[in-house]
């Protein structure tokens, strides 16, 4: 009998596709959001940063529609219909600002540092579950290196491919294998076209090229279906759900169940842990970035210069609330600090402040 009642109540829940996510870092952000007209492409991005000011960050901008942490947990950030603004700016095919026709999911850690199995196999799940919604090939799951470009500038004189790395290693076929995508993008139909340049060549090759960095080193988590198999069985999302009901008790991710009051919602995501007694591997400590040490390693990492302090333009008005965060660089001559450790007595006029959006 209970489970008859939870099946119908979960055959409900999965006609209104509800993907399984906290709402805890449910973006206040959401109701000024427009609704999306359309939805061609999903874009994966990395945080270059740990979870939690990550997460805090997202939610106060409303900058991903969900969150994937390095243990699997999957935030809802910006409601799936609505326009987030992860993409800054971008081209795709043509056609300017991604924002308003992809989803953008943003995972916890580097562009260029391989992830966990867990955190691969929350990821490759979501990431399912939206191409089904969506009906989305896999060659339109994209990094934000794919869309992103950069305005002409000091360095690059036309618009050009290139403005960041960021998501990177998504577009690498070792990640892809995991993430259960058989096809990437074949070429950049805007460089193709003359709309923008090649401002990274190393980039392109990871986009394009066979460059991957990642090969031996990500692996899909033990028991998930066909990360190491060539024959694939789709999981039957609603069998799941109901086993993992079933069997599990709602998680305890914060998710608070007065905004939250659907019966399908529990646990689904948290059955990696749940349900394996295997001894896990031990976690890897997140990798910590490396700070830059000369403007080249700024400029590769992804950084732009913003102007150079004078009396008329400071640091806070060049950089804004982020001069003093970790993410924002000073450089002068041949000295580099970090926005968070520059001594403010130290800023000096000519200094060139550097920063990543
Ligand atoms: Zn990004």
């Amino acid at each position: 009998m209970r489970t008859a009642l939870v099946l119908a109540l979960l055959l409900a829940a999965s006609d209104a596709a509800a993907i399984d996510a906290s709402n805890r870092y449910r973006s206040p952000r959401n109701p000024e959001r427009a609704i999306r007209r359309s939805t061609e492409l999903i874009v994966l991005h990395t945080t270059e940063a740990p979870a939690k000011s990550s997460l805090n960050k997202l939610s106060d901008r409303g900058e991903a529609h969900f969150c994937v942490t390095e243990e699997g947990s999957v935030y809802r950030i910006v409601d799936r219909d609505r326009e987030a603004f992860h993409a800054g700016r971008s081209m795709w095919n043509g056609k300017e600002d991604v924002d308003k026709f992809s989803i953008g999911i943003e995972c916890v850690g580097y562009h260029d540092k391989p992830m966990s199995s867990v955190q691969l196999g929350a990821i490759r799940q979501l990431v399912k579950e939206l191409q089904s919604m969506y009906r989305i090939p896999d060659e339109r799951v994209v990094c934000h290196s794919h869309v992103a470009y950069g305005a002409p500038n000091k360095w690059h004189k036309r618009a050009h491919r290139g403005r960041k790395r960021c998501g990177m290693l998504f577009a690498m076929p070792s990640v892809r294998k995991v993430l259960g995508l058989s096809a990437r993008p074949k070429t950049d139909q805007d460089v193709k076209a003359r709309r923008l340049v090649v401002g990274d060549d190393y980039l392109n090759k990871v986009l394009y090229g066979s460059v991957d960095t990642m090969a031996g080193k990500v692996a899909g988590p033990r028991n998930s279906p066909g990360t190491n198999t060539k024959t694939e069985e789709k999981p039957n999302p609603i069998l799941e759900r109901i086993k993992s009901a079933v069997q599990t008790k709602p998680a305890q991710d914060g998710q608070s169940p007065a905004a939250q009051p659907k019966p399908a919602e529990p646990a689904a995501r948290q059955q990696p842990k749940l349900q394996s007694p295997k001894p896990q591997p031990p976690k890897p400590q997140p990798p910590k970035p490396q700070a830059p040490k000369s403007i080249a390693d700024l400029k590769r990492m992804g950084y732009v210069e913003r102007g150079k302090i004078s009396r008329e333009s400071t640091a806070s008005r060049i950089a804004g609330k982020q001069w003093n965060s970790p993410d924002t660089w000073y450089t002068i001559r041949d000295k580099i600090f970090p926005g968070d450790k520059i001594d403010p007595r130290k800023l000096e006029n000519g200094m060139s402040v550097w920063t990543k959006k």
